[in-house]
């Protein structure tokens, strides 16, 4: 029989090893009775600062029933359970005479790739950036106070914006896709741990051999990938998709799994002029702060042996109003990186390695932007204002993209720093310190007066001293979303177009992503055979 147990405390000293011995205690029985135990879920209870607990939900299948009352001491449920099955999809009765497109390397088009090779479509996949190890020399330059090349940057090129992200793998949705798409990144090479963990973390160090093992598996399974192929058209005939326009040429395809995240601008503006449906959509908007990351362990680790067992401390935030400043893509021991696929822009965004071993603590600090705030009569209304903001931060740390940067107390204050102040940060290419107040609409500046004091108060007094501010920050959610069908996943009157992932406006972040790209697969192979 399978159980499942729920809220079992564990102290973080406590080794996992003694769990099977802990749980068959628990339900009076011996270690030997245990057949199997899965952890599914293990999350940091760090309320009291000196008594850390690790909170677990596990699966154990027995060979015989438990011998304890139903209800165990301390909150902890335990329950028969059948675990929901993963919806496999079978090859569809309707001819598909072309194979399949997927347009975007990032985790939807990998994860719709993989799931199409896998059931035997050999898909093309598209990218207009090129193969991760060329893409990273690409950003190693830049870093370096080199060009910006604008199909090889941290959002464009093979993996996407996820093979430049930091690698966490939370999302707010549970269920078999999610637990099959976190497998998927085990299999190609994160740690075993991730499938249960409640904040996994890949790691941006692991992300491009990841994104590599992924291509070799669609290769060996007869997929393709073309690198420097970027989409320019659909082609589209009485409803239908018939092909696809490419800088390298025309595809005949009649599905193609548009997988192009939300950076590709020049896509979108090609989407809408081809007829396509785009909504502006809701988007957060804000800045990034840095601290020593050592001030986040003493607020968070009540005992120094904790640093050993946790590894650097992260932290969740929010100054609730009537808007909402909450941290968002917090990264510890990270470090800065400008977020930007355009030449002559500026923004923020965060990331850091699977050692999380850099002196720094880094986090977005975001207030959510509504259509109607920013102009909700063009579908790209969201697109304008972040590159007028990014523009302005650009030109306002003089060009060569250097970071805008400010202390957190003089930001409050109101305060210009002096053009000569050297303020320390992990941003590579280098700093200006500049009054921050014009890289923010004058509403999101007010969330920020107002809710920057009530999480400094949360941290008593210690959030906001050391502090650094830099951006703007933009880049954590899509400003755009195409219309699709619910069920079918295509655009309405454009069958065989299937828009997928963040830049769909479907999904806000990497598993989401990774899943909407694997629904979108399987939409195609449900209704299509296999072309030959
Ligand atoms: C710095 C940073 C840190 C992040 N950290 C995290 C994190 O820790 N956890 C998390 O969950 N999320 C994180 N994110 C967000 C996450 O990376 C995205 O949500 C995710 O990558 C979206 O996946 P996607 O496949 O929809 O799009 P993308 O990853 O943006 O991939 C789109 C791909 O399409 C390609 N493309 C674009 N236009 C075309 C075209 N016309 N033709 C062909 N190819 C095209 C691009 O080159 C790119 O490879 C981070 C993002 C950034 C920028």
């Amino acid at each position: 029989m399978l159980l499942r147990i729920t809220n079992l405390r564990r102290p973080v000293e406590e080794i996992e090893a003694e769990l099977p011995g802990t749980v068959a205690r628990l339900l009076g029985l011996q270690e030997p009775d245990l057949h199997g135990l899965k952890i599914v879920r293990r999350s940091l209870d760090a309320r009291q600062r000196d008594q850390l607990q690790f909170v677990y939900t596990l699966l154990v299948s027995l060979r015989e029933p438990p011998r304890t009352a139903a209800f165990p001491p301390g909150g902890i449920l335990v329950e028969a359970f059948s675990p929901a099955a993963f919806e496999d999809a079978l090859p569809g009765p309707i001819p598909m005479r072309h194979r399949p497109v997927v347009a975007g390397s990032g985790p939807a088009g990998l994860l719709a790739g993989y799931f199409l090779a896998l059931r035997g479509y050999r898909p093309l996949i598209l990218e207009r950036g090129q193969p991760v190890r060329e893409r990273v020399q690409a950003v190693r330059r830049f870093e370096a106070g080199g060009d910006h090349d604008p199909e090889n940057n941290y959002l464009f090129g093979e993996g996407g914006a996820g093979c430049f992200s930091d690698g966490k793998l939370t999302c707010r949705i549970t269920g078999p896709d999610v637990d099959w798409v976190l497998e998927r990144f085990v299999d190609c090479g994160g740690r075993a741990s991730l499938i249960y963990e409640n904040r996994p973390h890949l790691g941006s160090n692991k992300l491009p051999m990841i994104c590599r093992n992924f291509r070799r598996r669609i290769e060996l399974l007869g997929g393709e990938y073309r690198f420097g192929c970027r989409l320019e058209g659909l082609r589209v005939q009485d409803g239908q998709l018939t092909g696809v326009a490419t800088s390298s040429g025309l595809i005949q395809t009649s599905h193609c799994v548009l997988a192009t995240g939300h950076s590709a601008r020049d896509t979108y503006q090609m989407l809408l002029d081809t007829g396509l449906p785009l909504q502006p959509r809701a988007f957060q908007m804000g800045l990034r702060i840095e601290q020593p990351q050592e001030i986040v362990n003493q607020r968070k680790y009540g005992r120094d042996e904790y640093l050993q067992i946790l590894g650097a401390a992260d932290y969740s935030l929010v100054a609730r109003g009537q808007r909402d400043l909450f941290s968002f893509c917090m990264c510890a021991g990270g470090i800065i990186i400008p977020s930007i696929s355009e030449p002559e822009m500026f923004c923020s965004n965060g990331m850091s390695n699977s050692r999380h071993d850099t002196p720094y603590a880094n986090s977005g600090l975001v207030v959510t932007l509504e259509p109607s705030e920013f102009g909700s009569d063009h579908p790209l209304a969201g697109v304008f204002l972040q590159r007028q903001y990014e523009s302005l931060a650009f030109r306002l740390a003089g060009g060569n993209y250097l970071a805008p940067v400010q202390r957190a107390r003089d930001f409050l204050a109101g305060r210009t720093p002096h053009p000569a102040d050297r303020i320390a940060t992990s941003y590579q290419r280098g700093t200006a310190a500049r009054n921050l107040h014009g890289v923010l609409p004058p509403a999101v500046l007010a969330v920020f007066q107002r809710g920057l004091p009530v999480i400094d108060e949360q941290w008593r007094g210690q959030y906001l001293p050391d502090a650094v501010l830099v951006g703007p920050e933009m880049r954590g959610s899509s400003p755009v979303r195409i219309d699709r069908d619910r069920q079918t996943r295509q655009v309405p009157g454009m069958a065989g177009v299937y828009p997928a992932g963040e830049g769909a406006g479907y999904a806000g972040g990497i598993v989401t992503a990774a899943v909407d790209g694997l629904r979108a697969a399987r939409q195609i192979v449900a209704g299509f055979a296999i072309p030959d």
